[in-house]
């Protein structure tokens, strides 16, 4: 019996807006003036039955309106982290489109510098590492798309960039340029592919240069997938509960957790939006368990894999391994062998 609890995880997939705490919303509604009771709260920013990715991307609608102001994005960001390390999860790189939070005035710069602020304040508290992506929405254009990864590179907690969004018809083909700043500027990309839209969009993200596919669910089964992963060393950030939620697999059998595993492709386990979801990183450890019959060995596997995908530096990626291997031996379960 594995006690999941215990196990240490890395995050790489985890969106701010879809995962600020219940409470936490109502109190930033609360700052904003308005009362909300817990259940109202969960009815509107939870999408547990959502039919498609679009249904279920509308219930990010309510928390980000009390994500406009530096001090609600700093609590927000201090929340989450909170969170996550109460879980174990002993690395996070939570993410964010900064062009979501300027509606009341903020620049870019601005939200990118408070959420940081938040970083730091929780790093100081809790034992995680926490590093930053900035997100690059589908729906706007190319230009913006690299004015979101320029303002984020200058930030030393932002470690690399995204694009995210409804999927279908928005084709990575529509940010060339978006990739081409980021291959210029040593700027990493995972970009959200293969969740609602087809194997092609996979592919062209790899090779266009992405060193993580987010979901890519539509990779399963796929040869020239693992071919193309294998080649250029990407890996898949799986979030079974997201996947369900947005219809994008019929059940937890049908992610390709399994089948990028069994073929060599580095993987990790990710929450994707905890309130949207109603998850966290205990529960989608434990549905990867009971779902693919994962050993002790497997986690320790894939969270080395995650450790290897994750876009902080090389001194970092060593503490990280140091902490799993101190972590793991104390299942008396001997690591040492399997390096
Ligand atoms: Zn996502």
């Amino acid at each position: 019996m594995i006690e999941i609890k215990k196990i240490p995880k890395i995050e790489l997939h985890n969106h701010l807006d879809g995962s600020v705490p219940l409470l936490t919303l109502k109190e930033l509604a609360q700052r904003n003036g308005q009362n909300y009771s817990l259940a109202q709260i969960s009815k509107l920013s939870q999408a547990t039955h959502s039919k498609n990715l679009n249904e279920y991307l509308q219930k990010f609608d309510f928390p980000l309106r009390f994500l406009q102001t530096k001090e609600n994005l700093m609590l927000a960001t201090q929340a989450i982290i909170a969170q996550a390390a109460k879980n174990g999860v002993i690395y996070l790189e939570l993410r964010f489109a900064p062009t979501l939070h300027t509606h009341q005035g903020l620049n870019l710069d601005e939200v990118i510098a408070a959420i940081s602020k938040g970083v730091l304040n929780a790093q100081q508290k809790y034992p995680i590492i926490v590093r930053l992506i900035t997100i690059a929405m589908r729906d706007q254009s190319e230009t913006q798309a690299v004015a979101t990864f320029a303002a984020g590179i200058k930030n030393d907690l932002v470690v690399g960039g995204d694009l995210a969004g409804e999927e279908a018809g928005y084709p990575p083909e529509k940010f060339v340029a978006a990739f081409s700043w980021a291959k210029d500027h040593d700027f990493p990309l995972t970009i959200h592919a293969g969740e609602d839209g087809g194997v092609k969009n996979i592919i062209t993200a790899i090779n266009y240069g992405a060193k993580r596919i987010g979901h890519g669910v539509a990779g399963k089964d796929q040869q020239s997938v693992i071919e193309l992963a294998q080649k250029y060393q990407v890996a898949f950030e799986i979030c079974l509960k997201s996947n369900l939620d947005t219809q994008a697999i019929p059940n937890l059998a049908a992610s390709p957790l399994r089948f990028y595993y069994d073929n060599q492709v580095a993987i990790s386990i990710n929450t994707d939006d905890q309130t949207v979801s109603a998850t966290d990183e205990n529960q989608e450890y434990q549905r990867a368990l009971e779902t693919f019959n994962l050993s002790l060995n497997d986690f320790y596997q894939i969270d080395q894999m995650a450790v290897n995908a994750a876009f902080c530096d090389s001194a970092t990626k060593i503490k990280l391994k140091q902490i799993l291997k101190e972590k793991f031996q104390e299942f008396s379960f001997n690591p040492k062998k399997l390096d």
